[in-house]
């Protein structure tokens, strides 16, 4: 681990002296944690790490959060630490660091407020953007995060194989919900993310959370669920299912042709190929199947530290896969105001194709109910 968090620091480093930007500033947030380790909260005291393009990083933080900096991996490694107290200036400490700096970057997610402060005080610095800068690194996943990401599949794995228990009929899609939410945690996360219950005619809403809609004899029930696990890694995956008896003859019929498009594009997915290819190869699948108009969202999206990241699997993103790379392959059919369907896993890129982290049946499941 500290081997990686040191060469990611050199990697941004080389990033920053490509781009000429003499610095990068990073708040609490996935970046700083992929950078450090360092899970911090966002509070109104400014945390940051403060990166010169060349020399030592320095985490910048307050003094009562100096023991929690101390505990993080970066600091174990020996980053430097800076405190600031209550009443000192902690931007004027962060930025004591670049001092002389013409153009620094900052994470994508930085409050408003910390970037205007910065602005404002500084006058003679450009302001960049790190965005692209550090995804082109976390968007390649080093071997020990593709485990955690495994490990993460394999917890959520655990709480589809239990679905049985949860989905019943007459039971609301929020009771379903929390029960779920209670086995994600117990089955190796330490969070539940998100929970979707779509219910009947809630399937045909890809975002849709929960309600309080009880569920009936012959629903068919889309769960898309997700967690965060000790490390940071997340998991996502989605399974439909029909509660109580066979789903409707439509149903099955599209369900069909929508595992088809997704076996179709995990067969297909491997590096060299572009992203939006991949979502081309599952809708081309679709289409051809009479489905086209219901299949109304991208594919997927990147998954690491966060749920959605790069790559985003989508239309318009010539990003060409490499081996390394994680995201979610998850095409869905929605007939809107009736059912819906949606089959999720999250895949890594091998050297030749592709492993997926989620392995239970893809089919669709009919629940005692
Ligand atoms: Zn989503
Ligand atoms: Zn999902
Ligand atoms: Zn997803």
């Amino acid at each position: 681990m500290t081997a990686d968090l040191a060469s990611r620091i050199q990697r941004v480093q080389g990033a920053l002296a490509d781009a000429t930007i003499d610095g990068l500033i990073v708040t609490p947030g996935s970046d700083l944690r992929y950078l450090t380790g360092y899970d911090a909260k966002a509070l109104e005291r400014l945390t940051a790490l403060v990166l010169p393009q060349a020399g030592d990083p320095v985490l910048v933080v307050p003094a009562l959060e100096v023991a929690e900096a101390k505990r993080s991996p970066a600091a174990l490694a020996g980053m430097d630490i800076v405190t600031h107290e209550e009443t000192d200036d902690a931007y004027a400490v962060a930025t004591a660091i670049l001092s002389g700096a013409g153009r620094v970057a900052v994470d994508d997610h930085m409050w408003a407020q910390r970037l205007l402060t910065l602005q404002a005080a500084y006058v003679d610095v450009t302001w960049r953007a790190a965005g692209r800068l550090l995804t082109d690194l976390r968007m390649r996943k080093a071997p020990d995060e593709v485990a955690s990401l495994q490990h993460a599949g394999a917890a959520i794995d655990r709480v589809h194989r239990r679905m049985g228990e949860f989905l019943k009929v007459g039971r609301t899609e929020r009771e379903a919900a929390t029960l779920i939410a209670d086995a994600i945690v117990a089955e190796g996360h330490v969070a539940a993310d998100f929970v979707i219950v779509g219910s009947g005619p809630n399937g045909a809403s890809p975002h849709h959370g929960v309600s309080e809609r009880e569920i009936e004899s012959g629903d068919t029930v889309v769960i898309d669920i997700g967690g965060s696990t000790q490390e940071g890694y997340r998991s996502d995956c989605t399974r439909t299912y029909a509660v109580g008896a066979e789903p409707p003859a439509e149903v099955t019929e599209y369900y069909e042709i929508l595992r088809d498009a997704q076996r179709a594009q995990c067969d297909y997915a491997r590096p060299g190929v572009t992203a939006e290819s991949v979502d081309r190869v599952g809708r081309t699948v679709i289409r051809e199947g009479g489905f086209g108009d219901y299949f109304v969202h991208r594919t997927g999206h990147g998954i690491g530290l966060e749920t959605h990241e790069e790559p985003y699997i989508v239309e318009g993103n010539q990003l060409v896969l490499e081996a390394g790379m994680a995201f979610s392959i998850e095409p869905g059919i929605y007939l809107p105001g009736r059912h819906g369907a949606r089959i999720e896993d999250i895949v890594v890129t091998t050297d030749d194709g592709l492993d997926r982290l989620n392995t239970t049946t893809r089919a669709l499941t009919v629940l005692a109910g």
